[in-house]
């Protein structure tokens, strides 16, 4: 069995609604965000506050594929970055038009490319904004309008990529996994490159190696079980280990390192290592759901698929 075979991966699959919503519902509100984002810029009272917008507003354009992408059930890793480029290029030739709009005192509309180049040649001769007593304008000018892009796309890839890459989706019952379960805490691993080859050899007594630590303990290891409670046909375990650290402003930093991820295991392994549990965790029942999955996440009554495949890879 190759190794990839002992994971969980999507199928790339996604509902038919979901290019239209897409396209429709984000591509939509990107235009009305790029209309605000453009005009904000010019408003915008200090430069060095404008140097953030570009951050929320990709990260606008990213939140909306998100939620789309986990409404229409999207499990494909193209279409999410595809998205990604399309909106965050619609985003951020809106908002040079709202820009020269609001630069010209509301008399020019500038929609064609090659008209909005002219445009923007022109406004790089004597520049654009001033900083710290630098003019940008020239090369500086485009270089710091290419920083902006590469934020704007960089955000609208990175945060819908990013927060579906660790979902799973159940194809029998058409829904995300939303049932967790935390065990923990257990001592470090001390090799986790041959922790995580002795699991692919389907050696699973290493997991009952680790004995427990208290809760107290800043470094320490976590077990995650998820499965489908519909078909109780899909069980996941993720390992990872947490490390605590305090910089030197006394702020408590906590650092997530995967050892496994959306490893596949079957429902009586789940059992064996639910009964490893070094002691009940406090405020934690026995399934934990995620909030914000659970009110959308009823399964349907005939888990009947409208999905279309795609060519596109799958996130894992
Ligand atoms: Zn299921």
């Amino acid at each position: 069995m190759a190794t990839s075979d002992l994971y969980y991966s999507n199928s790339g699959k996604f509902k038919i609604h979901a290019p239209i919503v897409l396209l429709v519902g984000v591509g939509l509100c990107t235009i009305i965000l790029g209309v605000a984002y453009g005009i904000g810029l010019y408003y915008c009272p200090s430069v060095f506050l404008s140097v953030f917008l570009p951050f929320g507003a990709g990260l606008a354009v990213g939140g909306m594929i998100y939620l789309v992408a986990k409404w229409t059930h999207i499990r494909n890793a193209a279409m999410i970055i595809a998205s990604g480029l399309l909106f965050g290029l619609l985003l951020e030739y809106i908002s040079f038009m709202a820009w020269i709009f609001a630069l010209s005192e509301w008399t020019a509309i500038i929609y064609l490319p090659q008209d909005m180049q002219e445009v923007l040649v022109y406004v790089a001769v004597d520049g654009a904004w001033e900083i710290v007593g630098i003019t940008f304008k020239g090369a500086l000018l485009y270089f710091a309008w290419a920083v902006e892009l590469i934020i704007i796309l960089g955000c609208a890839v990175m945060l819908p990529y990013a927060l579906l890459k660790p979902k799973a989706y159940c194809e029998n019952c058409q829904r995300w996994i939303t049932d967790h379960k935390s065990i923990l805490p257990f001592e470090l691993i001390h090799d986790p490159a041959d922790f995580k080859a002795q699991l692919e050899r389907g050696e699973f007594a290493i997991l009952g190696s680790l004995a427990g630590v208290p809760y107290s303990e800043p470094d320490y290891t976590s077990y995650d079980l998820s499965h489908c409670s519909v078909c109780n046909d899909l069980h996941l375990l993720s390992i990872e280990t947490i490390k605590t650290t305090i910089d030197k402003d006394g702020k408590t930093q906590t650092n997530k390192t995967d050892v496994i991820r959306n490893f596949l295991i079957d429902a009586e392994s789940m059992e064996l290592i639910k009964e490893l549990a070094p002691g009940e965790v406090p405020g934690l029942d026995d399934t934990q759901v995620d909030a914000e999955d659970s009110a959308q996440d009823e399964p349907a009554d005939n888990a009947e698929s409208d999905d279309v495949s795609s060519t596109g890879d799958s996130p894992q």
